[in-house]
């Protein structure tokens, strides 16, 4: 397994939009609601709670990076997509899988850091359950002449733990499974997934890109 490095506690940097800085989780709401963020809030971390769904940011995003930090319970009682399931949306649209796959095999494009259904990692970054891992995401918007037909598709480069796992892929597919729908071309929200597991999150913050 190549040498994993996270990126922990990394700065954002000056012109980031932070989503969540271990107190204020005001970013967010609870999908397919106004309800604010309803996850658990302890020790500086967001924590996904039964009850409660995924969490959606209330601003859209076009091109961006996203810094991500999660943690893994350690579910020795499950197996395959029942151990430590979360995910990150990318403009609510395709899920870069959360997983613990740590000696834990599964389907294809189902484990840690696929491309959910569609790809994937290049290499295996996951780091063994209760420890911080990092995603490093680098999101390119898909592209829309002037009546709204989709020129280009989006592209995606994932850094998991400082191993590129991801090096500007093309997405070809619409979304992944449990995709928003009645977004705006080339808009959309970052989704963390409530899957039933007690995933954590800390440390997530956003640089929006200016599109070329
Ligand atoms: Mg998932």
């Amino acid at each position: 397994m190549a040498a994993q490095k996270p990126n922990l506690m990394a700065k954002p940097p000056r012109h980031a939009i932070v989503l969540f800085d271990g107190k204020d989780v005001s970013a967010w709401h609870q999908r397919g609601s106004s309800d604010e963020c309803k996850w658990t809030l302890q020790n500086g971390e967001i924590v996904g709670t039964p009850g409660t769904g995924d969490i959606v940011t209330k601003q859209l995003f076009g091109d961006y990076k996203l810094h991500v930090e999660f943690w893994l319970p350690n579910m020795t009682d499950q197996a395959g997509q029942g151990k430590g399931n979360s995910g990150v949306y990318q403009q609510g649209l395709w899920e870069i899988q959360v997983l613990d796959s740590y000696k834990n095999p599964t389907y294809k494009a189902g484990g840690c850091g696929s491309i959910y259904s569609f790809k994937d990692p290049d290499k295996d970054a996951i780091l063994p359950p209760e420890q911080w891992n990092s995603y490093d995401i680098t999101f390119r918007a898909a592209r829309f002449d002037k009546d709204g037909k989709q020129t280009e598709n989006p592209r995606i480069t994932v850094i998991h733990n400082g191993i590129k796992i991801h090096d500007n892929v093309e997405i070809t597919i619409p979304h992944t499974g449990g995709a928003m729908s009645d977004l705006p071309p080339g808009q959309g929200p970052i989704i963390l997934q409530y899957h039933g597991d007690p995933v954590h999150f800390r440390n997530v913050w956003i640089v929006p890109i200016k599109s070329k």
